[in-house]
């Protein structure tokens, strides 16, 4: 089989590396520079969507912030998964609410902000505080404001109308800030016949808007069932085929959607190691008709994320269990640069093996392992 992503990152290096023993062809469709690349040697195999389209059995994506000419073209092939309905609710913020309304699937309130009329409105209705993230194009907690007192309303409107101001195409979505106790995600897989199959709710941990570490170990029933019946209803109602992945904010033992991504998640590298079919080979399982693979927890597995740094002491390699992941890319500050997964048999070994691993790891470029440390 020969498939097409869309984006060349290493999201679609990791699917070439997973679809070698299903013999599975990965090339990889560069949208910013229109060139198709072999994700792994990046050497270019050609160039334009049509070509690329032509040689492929099966298109997907690796990110959901593709123009829509491109998503079109592609849902045009009849090859497309999950198909551009999922990667546009992906990557609109305003298609995302919508779509999660639709599906039953609670989420922070909102309003959708054009004019200061409905920035004034948004704060009048919702209260404070709020946070303003664009409808297009944010990731890595890009694009968004918080406004936490009405003294500086003022302030961060200027901001947005500038932005709004510079493109049309914009709107921000403004949402009730949630004092959430916790972030989890939800990686799961639906086939082509509507089997759906999730990982158990992985617990995250930001730094500045980024995924710095992901934590997998066996959670609370009720709190995976919540999650598992908000995936398959999101899921189901877009006919999803391929690896989804839900984020959410764990408030008072319940689950409130986040946002969704239509594709294998950062959250999700982890069962690279921690499950016995990692979430590349079962997107890749899912888009090629093949059945599904176990997605339970074989052991406790957490991944941290190297941002902008492209050496790690070698030493770490002799801890148990540890898989070093780099992704080939320039080094560049705080760019996403490559992973660490690190298992073992128990919480309490994780724990100490964490605790070892943090010892080898530069502090500044390793910030706040220890508070993800102090909840395992
Ligand atoms: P990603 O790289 O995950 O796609 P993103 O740019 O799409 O990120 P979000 O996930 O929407 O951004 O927000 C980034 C982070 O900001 C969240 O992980 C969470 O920590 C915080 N955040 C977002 N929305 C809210 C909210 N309504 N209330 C409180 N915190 C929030
Ligand atoms: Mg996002
Ligand atoms: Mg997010």
């Amino acid at each position: 089989m020969n498939v097409l992503v869309l984006g060349a990152g290493q999201l679609a290096r990791m699917m070439a590396l997973a679809g070698a023993p299903l013999n599975i062809n990965i090339s990889a469709y560069d949208v910013n520079t229109d060139n198709i690349i072999h994700p792994l040697t990046q050497a270019q195999l050609g160039s334009g969507l049509a070509q690329a389209l032509a040689a492929a059995d099966v298109v997907t994506a690796e990110f959901e912030h593709i123009p829509l000419p491109i998503l079109e073209e592609c849902q045009q092939s009849g090859k497309f998964l999950p198909g551009a309905a999922a990667i546009k609710a992906g990557g609109d913020r305003r298609l995302e609410k919508a779509l999660l309304e639709s599906a039953g699937a609670a989420s922070a309130a909102y309003r959708i902000i054009r004019s200061e009329a409905d920035f004034n409105q948004a704060i009048a209705e919702l209260g404070l505080p709020l946070v303003f993230k664009s409808a297009l194009a944010g990731y890595d907690g890009k694009g968004q404001w918080r406004l936490k007192t009405a003294d500086d309303a003022k302030q961060i409107w200027q901001q947005i109308a500038a932005f709004l101001a510079a493109d049309t195409k914009q709107a921000i979505v403004a949402e009730q800030f949630i004092r959430f106790e916790r972030e989890v995600s939800l990686v799961g897989a639906r086939s082509s016949s509507g089997e759906i199959k999730v990982y158990p709710l992985t617990e995250n941990h930001h730094v500045n808007g980024v995924l710095s570490v992901s934590l997998a170990r066996p959670v609370t029933q009720a709190l995976q069932l919540h999650a598992e019946k908000m995936f398959t209803a999101v899921a189901n109602h877009l006919n999803y085929v391929g690896v989804l992945a839900i984020e959410f904010f764990e408030v008072q033992g319940s689950l409130l959607v986040n946002e969704i991504a239509p594709r294998v998640h950062n959250s999700g590298h982890w069962t690279q190691q921690g499950a016995d079919c990692c979430q590349f080979t079962n997107h890749l399982r899912a888009v090629c008709g093949l059945p599904l693979g176990s997605t339970a927890l074989i052991r406790p597995t957490l991944m941290i994320n190297i941002l902008g740094e492209d050496v790690v002491p070698s030493s770490i390699l002799t801890l148990p269990a540890l898989g070093l992941h780099w992704y080939g890319k320039t080094k560049r500050a705080g760019r996403k640069m490559g992973h660490i997964n690190l298992s073992a048999n128990s919480n309490a070994e994780l724990k100490a093996l964490f605790a070892k691993l943090i010892d080898q790891l530069p502090a500044s470029a390793f910030p706040e392992l220890e508070q993800m440390l102090q909840r395992i």
